[in-house]
């Protein structure tokens, strides 16, 4: 992790950058690195009983916040709705993600990884539309449109995927979450150091926390949730 100097990472909500990579977030801009997150959609239908309009600006509030706790850039929207990923025009998709990619010129994305570690279908679709930005985006032939605003390919060194070991997940009794075997865990994060920094991440998501497992566990199984990071290397 150490070397990484910037790192765009795409997910589909408000809220999957902190609880399994809001420390490494935090680390990398405490040492300097640029950090953004891009987020396909807006949370829109996340919480119970609020229009989906409403809804969106107030996730969109929580994750201005927790960007802003975790040190990183403010956050950037795809505009997609919640819950629909699956089944947008993908090229189009794909081609905002390159879009960013060719902008922001990060080393390295981070996102989902294929199983989308919950399953939930908006992670796995945007865990491939990251898979195919990170080619293409180096591909002068892919999106040359893009060319007309002044962006030019770029090939980002790294992709990493957030995924939940299957010790862990055992440890844990969270027997819904898709792992992977601990050997193919690329590297780990121990983000105790900055433990405070990302449950007042976790805390901005207010809309989200008022009936989080987690959250009303022990601190002892919070501690063994959240205080360790863990990442696989796509290659
Ligand atoms: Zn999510």
């Amino acid at each position: 992790m150490n070397e990484i100097q910037s790192l765009l990472a795409v997910f589909a909500h408000p809220d999957d950058e902190t609880y399994r990579a809001g420390g490494m977030l935090t680390l990398l801009a405490q040492k300097g690195a640029r950090v953004w997150v891009l987020c396909a959609t807006r949370g829109e239908w996340g919480i119970p009983k609020l229009p989906p309009k409403e809804a969106g600006e107030i996730r969109q509030a929580e994750l201005e916040c927790a960007c802003r706790t975790l040190g990183i850039k403010p956050p950037r929207f795809l505009d997609y709705r919640d819950g629909a990923l699956p089944q947008v025009n993908e090229d189009e998709a794909v081609g905002q993600v390159v879009q960013a990619i060719r902008e922001l010129r990060p080393q390295a994305l981070l996102t989902w990884p294929p199983s989308g570690v919950s399953g939930h279908p908006d992670h796995v679709a945007v865990s491939r539309w990251t898979e195919k930005a990170f080619q293409r985006a180096a591909n002068p032939r892919t999106y040359p449109e893009h060319q007309d605003e002044g962006l030019h390919p770029h090939a980002a060194e790294a992709l990493y995927h957030i995924v939940v070991p299957r010790s862990l997940a055992e440890a844990l009794k969270m027997h819904h979450l898709h792992t992977v075997l601990d050997e193919a865990v690329t590297f780990t994060v121990d983000v105790s150091a900055v433990w405070d920094t990302k449950m007042a991440a976790i805390r901005c998501h207010r809309s989200q926390i008022a009936n989080s497992p987690i959250l009303d566990a022990s601190e002892e199984k919070q501690r063994l949730f959240l205080s360790t990071e863990y990442y696989q290397e796509k290659i």
